[in-house]
Parts: C-alpha cells; structure tokens; sequence
C-alpha cells in the first residue's frame, strides 16, 4: 500500500504534490519522493517521514509544472534512499511510481539485465521504468500498453517522459 499523487497544469507542480502526499502519507511511512519535469527530470527522495522531504526540498529550486509523488510501504526491498520511489531509466528521461505488487518482477528484471539495464533497487516497481525504456519507440502510451502486456500483480502506475513534457501516463489494474 503507498500513496501516489501526480499534477500536470499551469502551476508549480510542488506544492500540488506534496499536498496530496500529506493527505496520504498514513498509507506509507518507508520513504517519500517526488520527481518533478522542467528541462530534464529531478527526483528527490528520503527515507522516512515526508517531513523529510520537504525539508530537504529546502535545498532545491524545483519549478515545473509536471510531476509524480510517492509515499512508500515496503512490499520489496527494505526501506531505503534507493528503494523509495519515484524509480527513473538509466538515461533519466522517463520517471514512475508505483502502488501495489508486480508478481513476476524476477523473471523480468532478469531479462531486463540481460539486455543491458541496470538496476539502482531492490523493488519489484523499478521493472516497469526499464520495461518502458524497453518498449519506447516515440509512443509513451503504446510503450505502456505494452509493459501492461508484461507485468501481472496489481498496480496504480504514474508516469512521465522528457520525451512528452506535457503529459502524465495514469493506469490502475481492473
Ligand atoms: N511494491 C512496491 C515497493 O515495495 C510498492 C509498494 C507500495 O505500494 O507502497 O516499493
């Protein structure tokens, strides 16, 4: 269980976020972070309560008005700096959070090795962002599609691209 908030408007995306992370940081103590898109992705996530992050937000100048949230109960992997969601590629250009379970996560992080991507967690959520890198060809709604083909459990996805600086891609399982 986590909870997860996403903006995308005319405002700093920010505030919107860490709002709708208090409202639902009960659902999650493990860690909290946010990645916000203005020319390029940065994430800022910390271990622990959200209070540390918005402290810690302190030290940064973030003013974009496209971003994702996340407040973490671990389901895999301990609560850690490098477990804490948002989870981005290797070429930080495509961001996630993710609620829920991704029940084949070992099998695809294996095949995900082999063709040459690394790992920074030791979640199951950190698949779908390389998945995605995987899959995209331009299209960052097909390339969803596609991961969606791929992973079984249950899952609330966020996501967002450089590559679309106007767009956030929300899925929920059925
Ligand atoms: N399974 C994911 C993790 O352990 C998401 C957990 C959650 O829903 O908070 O990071």
């Amino acid at each position: 269980m986590c909870g997860i908030t996403a903006y995308c408007g005319k405002d700093n995306a920010l505030p919107f976020l860490i709002q709708g992370l208090e409202k639902l940081e009960y659902r999650g103590y493990d860690s909290a972070g946010v990645t916000i898109l203005d020319k390029t992705l940065t994430t800022v996530k910390c271990k622990g309560r959200l209070q540390l992050l918005v402290e810690e937000l302190q030290n940064y100048n973030l003013n974009g008005h496209i971003g994702i949230g996340h407040t973490r109960w671990a389901t895999h992997g301990v609560p850690s700096h490098l477990n804490s969601h948002p989870h981005t590629n290797d070429k930080n250009t495509i961001s996630i959070v993710h609620n829920g379970i991704i029940e084949n996560y070992r099998e695809l992080k294996e095949e995900l090795v082999d063709y040459g991507y690394h790992f920074q967690s030791e979640t199951d959520s950190e698949v779908v962002v390389h998945l995605l890198d995987y899959y995209y060809d331009g299209d960052l709604l097909k390339a969803t599609q596609k991961v969606l083909k791929r992973i079984e459990g249950s899952y609330a996805l966020c996501i967002i691209s450089t590559m679309h600086k106007d767009e956030i891609i929300v899925n929920f399982d059925e």
